[in-house]
């Protein structure tokens, strides 16, 4: 089976190239499209109406923030990038929403190998894997100093 377009989630960090060298080897061996998208968690999600201050001006520079952010990864990568979506909400829901939205066919996310608490509270590998409507790649990643 060949894909034909690739959903690359970043959550533009370090570990981010990883995930989108696996994106865009199996983009190129697929002949597939590769559409990137970065989630950003809206303040209002932390801080509901705990802050007695209008958070509209911050959330604003976040966002253009992270979409000069994106750009930059997506000019970084050897692949043409079909689209690139930054969008606020929960993480997993948009990821899912787009993928319908746009025919992808499969998702690509990083995952860490966790262990203890963490692992009992789930990743967003798990989160994008359950309820995705189409195949979803967990890369694991690593960090330089780590073990896993
Ligand atoms: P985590 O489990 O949160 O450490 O994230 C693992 C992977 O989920 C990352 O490598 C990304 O592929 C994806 N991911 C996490 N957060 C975001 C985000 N805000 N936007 C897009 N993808 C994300």
């Amino acid at each position: 089976m060949s894909y034909s377009h690739i959903l690359l989630a970043v959550d533009l960090t370090e570990e981010s190239d990883q995930v989108a060298t696996r994106a865009v080897e199996l983009a190129r061996s697929n002949g597939a499209q590769l559409t990137l998208v970065h989630v950003i968690e809206p303040l209002s999600f932390a801080y509901g109406g705990d802050v007695p201050m209008d958070l509209s001006a911050i959330q604003d520079q976040l966002d253009e923030h992270a979409q000069n952010r994106l750009n930059s990864f997506a000019d970084k990568l050897d692949a043409s990038v079909e689209k690139l979506y930054v969008v606020s909400g929960h993480t997993e829901t948009e990821i899912h929403r787009i993928a319908k939205q746009d025919g992808i066919d499969l998702i690509v996310v990083g995952s860490h190998g966790r262990h203890g608490l963490s692992l009992l509270l789930g990743s967003t590998a798990n989160g994008v894997l359950h309820g995705a409507s189409c195949d979803v790649l967990a890369v694991r990643v690593h960090k330089p100093e780590s073990e896993d």
